[in-house]
């Protein structure tokens, strides 16, 4: 659900015409809903609200410190994977008890800078680096609560490039080696508190059962470290929701939540969760304007102003992304590949898609674009990054500056 419309035939952003914003703060730009983001928010939490449980919003889906904000102000905590998360967080409002850090390569000083910060618990992904944690906290005087992140060997069923629970991918500690390594650090590593497992399988799940098949198998791990005399208060389920982006029936929290509450009934836990993509993805769009239109030989490409350095989904996982008009047209639909102006085959945000007739100086809003959007985008062509707008109601603000060129070289010198 989304408050991005028509209205008779202009496309709007919850009370405000897009058209609008793009004249005023030009193109391409990210527009994102606030109604929708706290929306998605609340149907999250309530889908959990009869358990103990955290929010934890994951930062990389959308890093922008008013996205942030909006959440935080909502009560949710933040899962970070790296030190500039965990920077963005604290400037957005983040309670430090409401943060969890997960990711497979964790710093020494990223460490250090979220022990002072005070987080929650890390998410270890290795043995070396709960050795390394453990060194830090005992040079900081500090005592590091953790959990490991284990990988269950899972199929989540989704792209590859973002499936993580499956044994051939880098994240986690088997199950196994997991129990060993919680035991080794109640026995040697003294500035160590176990106090959750965590479990991350993948992103854009669709089905509940691969979240259900790593939470049975999370649970076993649980009654054996606590056979072991290991207090696990925190079950983390990392994150994962998929949604829809084309025709995908992706279930709505309220059923992640029934099956979720059922299997996890009587396990004495507080549940955790890291959702990113279904939080933010349909809660943003990328405005384009269109350049040129061609006719090739073999067929008609839409040359947009916005590129693969704005959103890089489609090229990086063939990802589809739905394309409207700003304004409706009634000419006669067209077959086409919507192309940006970068120098490679894979700039293009659809291809052989059914659209309407547009022409040079049309804007298009390319949909579900406020996920792994501009948190991915890049300098890329010596392109500056583009605006982002934040909209409510009639009312919208520019939460980040189009980058300009100076922008771009900052830093650099002559040798
Ligand atoms: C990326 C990531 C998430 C968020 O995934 P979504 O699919 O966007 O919900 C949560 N936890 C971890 C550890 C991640 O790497």
């Amino acid at each position: 659900m989304h408050f991005f419309t028509y209205k008779k035939n202009k496309f709007y952003a919850e009370d405000i015409a897009v058209e609008k914003i793009a004249k005023e703060v030009g193109t391409p730009c990210y527009v994102y809903s606030q109604k929708t983001l706290t929306r998605h928010y609340a149907a999250f939490d309530e889908a959990f609200e009869s358990v103990p449980h955290l929010i934890c919003y994951s930062v990389k889906a959308n890093s922008n410190i008013a996205v942030l904000n909006t959440f935080i102000k909502q009560g949710s905590g933040v899962d970070i994977v790296s030190g500039g998360e965990l920077f963005r967080a604290l400037k957005a409002g983040a309670n430090p008890k409401k943060i969890v850090y997960s990711g497979v390569g964790k710093r020494e000083d990223e460490i250090e800078y979220a022990l002072k910060t005070g987080i929650l618990m890390f998410n270890v992904e290795s043995p070396e680096e709960l050795r390394t944690i453990n060194k830090i906290a005992g040079r900081l005087k500090k005592k590091a609560s953790f959990a490991v992140r284990v990988n269950p060997n899972v199929d989540a069923k989704t792209h590859p490039y973002i499936s993580t629970g499956l044994k051939k991918n880098k994240f986690g500690i088997a199950t196994e080696q997991a129990i060993k390594e919680y035991i080794f650090a109640k026995n040697n590593l003294k500035n160590l508190v176990p106090i959750g497992v965590d479990c991350h399988i993948g992103s854009q799940l669709t089905q509940i059962s691969p979240f259900v098949d790593a939470l049975k198998k999370t649970k076993n791990i649980i009654a054996t470290l606590r056979k072991e005399g290991i207090d696990v208060k925190y079950l983390d389920m990392g994150g994962g929701l998929g949604i829809t982006y084309k025709d995908e029936d992706a279930p709505h929290p309220s059923k992640y939540g029934k099956a979720v509450i059922s299997e996890t009934k009587g396990l004495d836990v507080t549940l955790i969760f890291e959702p990113g993509r279904v939080m933010v993805g349909n809660a943003g769009i990328l405005v384009a304007k269109v350049l040129y239109t061609k006719q090739g030989t073999e067929k008609n490409f839409i040359i947009t102003d916005a590129a693969m350095n704005d959103l890089a989904r489609p090229s990086l996982y063939d990802s589809y992304h739905a394309i409207k008009p700003v304004r409706k047209n009634s000419g006669k639909e067209i077959i086409a590949d919507v192309v940006g102006p970068i120098c490679e085959s894979g700039d293009f945000f659809a291809k052989d898609r059914e659209l309407p007739p547009f022409k040079s100086g049309d804007l298009m809003a390319i949909m579900s674009a406020g996920a792994y959007g501009f948190s991915m985008s890049s300098n890329y062509n010596s392109r500056p990054r583009a605006v982002e707008v934040m909209v409510t109601g009639n009312k919208f603000k520019i939460i980040r500056d189009r980058e300009s060129y100076k922008d771009l070289i900052k830093g650099e010198r002559l040798s």
